[in-house]
């Protein structure tokens, strides 16, 4: 089974999944979308109201955001993967509890064991503890730590704000779209030293 036959596989489980009470509260499980194959994968906290609506990640106001940052170095969401730690959406917007943070960690390990990306870059606070535990998201965005991940052994991840927080934000904003155009040289930086 090639990557991309992996991952349908896997993201079809998932539409059956009812590990947790977020299903039960949601419309529609959100797996995640993009290339199997992609060097760079981008992981946010939960699908929100319109991600909800549509199955699909990103999608909403931060979503159009984050398409702008992708084609300000060049990239399509086409050309990454995006997914989010939790799959559904948490009622009200709420943040995550770190319960279903851990419940539903088994479907994005296996992601990411699938599309063995060359960097991780979480978006906002909650991805980045998933990965990067005591970290302060103001003092510690836009860095690259490597890290050994239970079940996927060492990783790189790239830390930024959440688009969601930062899109009416001006200073935030500036900050993020600032860090955003530093993954190219990271990647290549991280491709160079392997
Ligand atoms: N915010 C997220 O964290 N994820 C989405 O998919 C949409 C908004």
């Amino acid at each position: 089974m090639n990557k991309k036959e992996g991952l349908e596989k896997l993201n079809k489980e998932m539409l059956s999944c009812s590990k947790c009470a977020l299903r039960a509260n949601c419309n529609q499980v959100v797996p995640g979308e993009g290339n199997a194959r992609a060097e760079i994968m981008l992981i946010g906290e939960g699908p929100g109201k319109k991600e909800d609506e549509l199955g699909r990640p990103f999608v909403g106001a931060a979503g159009k955001f984050l398409d702008e940052m992708l084609s300000s170095i060049k990239m399509k969401r086409e050309d990454v993967y995006i997914a989010n730690v939790v799959k559904c959406r948490p009622p009200e917007n709420r943040d995550p509890l770190p319960e279903e943070v851990e419940t539903c960690w088994v479907w994005l390990e296996k992601q990411i064991e699938i599309i063995d990306p060359e960097i991780i870059v979480t978006l906002g606070r909650h991805s980045m503890e998933r990965f990067v535990p005591g970290k302060k998201i103001s003092s510690d965005h836009g860095k690259a730590f490597r890290r050994e991940i239970d079940g996927l052994g060492k990783r790189i991840f790239f830390t930024l704000y959440h688009p969601a927080a930062a899109l009416y934000n001006g200073s935030m904003r500036n900050v993020l779209i600032k860090d955003f155009k530093k993954i190219p040289k990271v990647l290549e930086k991280i491709k160079k030293e392997k």
